[in-house]
């Protein structure tokens, strides 16, 4: 076994790896397909020099990896994020290739990031560091090969930056080298609120196997972007209570429930949730402790940990965010009988609807959004059933369980491939 590797030092890469260690024991994997899986396939560094507004040039570091190319191109979003780390991004290629495999897509797992705060950008640098960002990661994207998408801290403006710069070296237009881009230029519709309304979709399913009804259950959204922000809206619109949001800055409680219309034109002018009247601040820590039915951590990595699960009031947390629970929070929320819909499955919807606007690219052929959102409802809710079948026929958890299916589908991919040369 690989003992020490470049990407060790960080803590997201670390768990990545207990996950499918403890996975792989479960399910007697061979060691030479486990040490494959071990390590990404490819991973590449650059360097982004970027002419600054005030004619200074500053020099980012940026990272794609691409962890398993063995069940078709990869796929994977974009991070733009000041604590981005190659160990970061591998981890989370890792678990976009059990995200694939887990949802039946034919895709392997990758991931991109840029060690940029993006808030202290001009959308001029932002366009600038994007297009040589993608110039300098020009050899491992395409349409057949690996397909960004949008992440923290990016969204449609970048993918369309990313489409047209790579679309510029070909001479044509190529929409299918990203997804999540506007709509004008080949999105799909639905793209933009795919991984809101597949957390729906989870969650509602869990509340169903649980006994438990969605309107009246209090929820707390840690992160209002794309995926907090919609999941809020969506959940709010079915009679949910949201009681707490959140953003970078910080968040806002009121026991009674927040009105989520209200508050998104609020941010529209004010740029953040602090301050919305009729709420209290409390800060992104204690926000993830008040009293709650439903918890949905949908910002970064490492918030619910061994010192803080015991303080989460939530009977059910579903995971948004890639990797918000570390090993030791999780092992305490489980054995304090806390139902946990994984990432890998509770935040799917996005990955879905990607493979569904690159379907639709490759055909030129676009399908309505009731298509988009009644597919996407059909394949979450199967891929969850699946993974609670499992989990009561194993005795484990909703996490362990969809890794098993999600990894032993990529192994299987391994198996059968076998080893070139
Ligand atoms: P986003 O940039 O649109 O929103 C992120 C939100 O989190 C913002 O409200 C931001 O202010 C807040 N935030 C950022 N850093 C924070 C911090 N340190 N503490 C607290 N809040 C912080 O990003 P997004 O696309 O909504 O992604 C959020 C999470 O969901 C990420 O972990 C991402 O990997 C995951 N995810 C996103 C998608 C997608 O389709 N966008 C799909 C699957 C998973």
């Amino acid at each position: 076994m690989t003992e020490k590797s470049e990407f060790d030092d960080s803590p997201m890469f670390r768990t990545a790896l207990a996950q499918l260690d403890r996975v792989a024991a479960k399910l007697n994997l061979e060691a030479d397909v486990h040490e494959r899986l071990r390590l990404p396939r490819r991973a590449l560094v650059v360097s982004i020099p970027v002419r600054m507004d005030d004619g200074n040039t500053q020099v980012f570091l940026g990272y794609r990896v691409h962890h398993s190319t063995v069940l078709g191109p990869t796929k994977g979003g974009l991070r733009y994020d000041k604590d981005v780390s190659l160990g970061e991004v591998t981890a989370l290629a890792m678990l976009m290739s059990w995200k694939c495999a887990l949802m039946g897509l034919p895709y392997g797992g990758a991931k991109g990031g840029v060690r940029v705060n993006p808030r202290q950008l001009s959308k001029r640098e932002l366009e600038h560091l994007t297009r040589r960002y993608t110039a300098e990661i020009i050899l491992l994207i395409g349409p057949d090969l690996d397909i960004p998408a949008p992440d923290l801290g990016t969204d449609e403006q970048t993918m369309a930056w990313m489409m047209d710069t790579y679309s510029m070296t070909q001479g044509k237009s190529v929409p299918g080298v990203v997804t999540g881009k506007p709509i004008i230029v080949g999105g799909s519709a639905g793209r933009r609120e795919a991984t809101g309304r597949g957390i729906v979709y989870a969650l509602y399913q869990a509340l169903r196997h649980l006994g438990l009804e969605l309107k009246g259950r209090k929820v707390v959204v840690q992160g209002f972007g794309n995926v907090g922000s919609v999941a809020a809206r969506l959940l709010w619109r079915e009679g949910a209570v949201i009681t707490g949001v959140s953003d970078v800055k910080g968040g806002i409680w009121n026991a009674n429930g927040l009105d989520v219309r209200q508050l998104e034109a609020y941010i529209a002018e004010s740029g953040g949730v602090s301050g919305f009247p009729g709420t209290v601040a409390v800060s992104n820590t204690d926000l993830l402790e008040q009293p709650c039915d439903v918890l949905i951590p949908a910002a970064v990595g490492g918030q619910i940990r061994g010192d803080n699960a015991e303080r989460v009031k939530a009977t059910v947390v579903v995971e948004g965010a890639n990797g918000p629970t570390t090993p030791e929070g999780d092992s305490v929320l489980r054995d304090r009988g806390v139902t946990v819909i994984p990432d890998i499955l509770a935040n799917a919807g996005g990955v879905i609807v990607s493979y569904f606007e690159w379907v639709q690219g490759l055909q030129y052929y676009f399908w309505r959004e009731s298509e988009i959102t009644s597919r996407l409802q059909e394949v979450m809710t199967r891929a969850f059933n699946r993974v609670w079948a499992l989990g009561q026929k194993e005795g484990t958890d909703l996490r362990t369980a969809a890794l098993m299916e999600g990894i032993s589908r990529v192994a299987e991919g391994y198996r059968v491939r076998g080893l070139y040369p």
